[in-house]
C-alpha cells in the first residue's frame, strides 16, 4: 500500500516499503550512479571488459550482414581475440572514454579520428596476416590499429604525418607493452623503404591513388589495404594484391569514410 503524501519525493517502486527519497538524498543517489558508472567500474576494468565483448559481438554481426560486399561472414580467430583483447578506451581523450566500446568513429584531436572498430577489424581480417608478419601501417592516429595489429604479427612500423599524434601514439604504445610497434614521424606516402618490403600494408588514410613507392615496398604475394576516394566523395576500401610473378590485382570490398591522406606527394 502506497504511503500517504507527505510532500516529499517518494522513489518508485519504494524498495523498501517507508523508506523514501527526499531531493537531498535523490541527488546524493544520482550522484552515487554517476561516479560508479563514471569512476568505480572503469577503474576496476570491469565495465568496459563487458562493454568491449559486446562491442566485438556487434562488429561479427555487421561482418556478417555486409559479407555480400566484403566476402567475409565472420572474422578470422585471430582477429577477433585481438579485437577482443585491446582496450580501446586507453586510444580516445578520456572525456571520450565511456563511448569508446560504441561502434563508432571517435575524435582524436588535430582533425583526426580513431576509426571505427568494424572497419579496424574488416580491414585487419582482409591483409590474412600470419604470426610471423611484417606489416607497415599509414596513419598512426590513436595507435589502436597499430595495437590490434601488433596482438597478431611479428612486428609493425607506423607512420604519422601529425607530430603530437604521432608522439602521443609512440607513448601510449610504449606504456601498454607494444614492444614490437615503432612509429615514425613523416609522410606515409613515401613508406618506410629501410624496414621494406613488409608482407602487408595498411593505408589508414583515404588517398587518391595508390602510393607507387609503397607498392613497391608490398613483398609479391603481399597485400595492401586502402581506401582510396576523395574527401566527402564516396571512397571505396581496396584490396590490392601483389602477386608472386609481381604483377597487381585490385579489388573494391565496400564503400568507406576515411579522413585524407596529407602530405606533399
Ligand atoms: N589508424 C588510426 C586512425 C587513422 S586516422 C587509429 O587507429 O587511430 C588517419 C591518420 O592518418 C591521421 O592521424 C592522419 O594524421 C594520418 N595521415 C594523413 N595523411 C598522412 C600521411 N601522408 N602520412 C602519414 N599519416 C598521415
Amino acid at each position: 500500500m502506497q504511503p500517504p503524501f507527505d510532500g516529499k519525493i517518494w522513489f518508485w517502486p519504494a524498495p523498501v516499503p517507508g523508506i523514501c527519497f527526499n531531493e537531498i538524498m535523490k541527488r546524493h543517489f544520482a550522484l552515487g550512479v554517476f561516479l560508479y558508472f563514471c569512476c568505480v567500474l572503469p577503474s576496476q576494468g570491469g565495465g568496459f571488459d563487458m562493454l568491449r565483448q559486446n562491442m566485438v559481438e556487434e562488429v561479427l554481426a555487421e561482418v556478417a550482414a555486409s559479407s555480400p560486399y566484403s566476402g567475409r561472414d565472420t572474422l578470422s580467430p585471430a582477429v577477433i581475440t585481438a579485437m577482443k583483447k585491446v582496450e580501446r578506451h586507453h586510444f580516445v581523450p578520456t572525456w571520450l572514454a565511456m563511448f569508446a566500446y560504441l561502434n563508432r568513429p571517435l575524435p582524436i584531436g588535430y582533425g583526426q579520428t580513431i576509426s571505427q572498430p568494424l572497419i579496424v577489424a574488416l580491414m585487419t581480417d582482409l591483409l590474412q596476416l600470419k604470426e610471423g608478419d611484417k606489416v607497415l601501417e599509414i596513419g598512426t592516429g590513436s595507435g589502436y590499429q597499430a595495437a590490434v595489429l601488433a596482438e597478431i604479427v611479428k612486428s609493425v612500423y607506423s607512420i604519422e604525418i601529425i607530430e603530437p599524434l604521432g608522439k602521443e601514439a609512440a607513448e601510449r604504445l610504449k606504456s601498454l607493452g607494444y614492444s614490437n610497434v615503432e612509429v615514425r614521424l613523416g609522410d606515409g606516402y613515401y613508406g618506410w623503404p629501410e624496414t621494406a618490403p613488409f608482407d602487408a600494408i595498411i593505408v589508414t588514410a583515404a588517398a587518391s591513388h595508390v602510393p607507387p613507392p609503397l607498392l613497391k615496398q608490398l613483398k609479391p604475394g603481399g597485400r595492401m589495404l586502402i581506401p582510396l576516394g576523395a574527401h566527402f566523395m564516396t571512397q571505396y576500401l581496396m584490396v590490392v594484391e601483389k602477386q608472386t610473378d609481381g604483377s597487381v590485382t585490385s579489388r573494391q570490398i565496400v564503400p568507406v569514410s576515411f579522413v585524407p591522406l596529407t602530405g606533399g606527394h
